[in-house]
């Protein structure tokens, strides 16, 4: 199973909150009303798709093996 690492840019992220309705496990809008992931690795492939739709590009993953980015 492909574990995931993300990374959030908070400095991009505007908080509309779309990362947490497309995977909550992994991904929440905190208190400050930016994104934080809710652990630093994850093996939820709903993050793929959260990061794809984020509408400020604020969201990386990559394969926590490689270290290969995949969205
Ligand atoms: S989808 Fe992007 S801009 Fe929206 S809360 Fe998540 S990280 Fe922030």
């Amino acid at each position: 199973m492909t574990s995931f690492r993300i990374d959030i840019d908070r400095t991009l992220c505007s908080g509309f909150g779309s990362c947490e309705e497309l995977a909550p496990a992994a991904l929440e809008v905190d208190a400050s009303g930016l994104a934080t992931a809710r652990m630093a690795q994850s093996d939820d492939p709903a993050v793929l798709e959260a990061a794809s739709s984020c509408p400020m590009g604020a969201i990386s993953v990559f394969d926590a093996a490689t270290g290969e980015q995949l969205a």
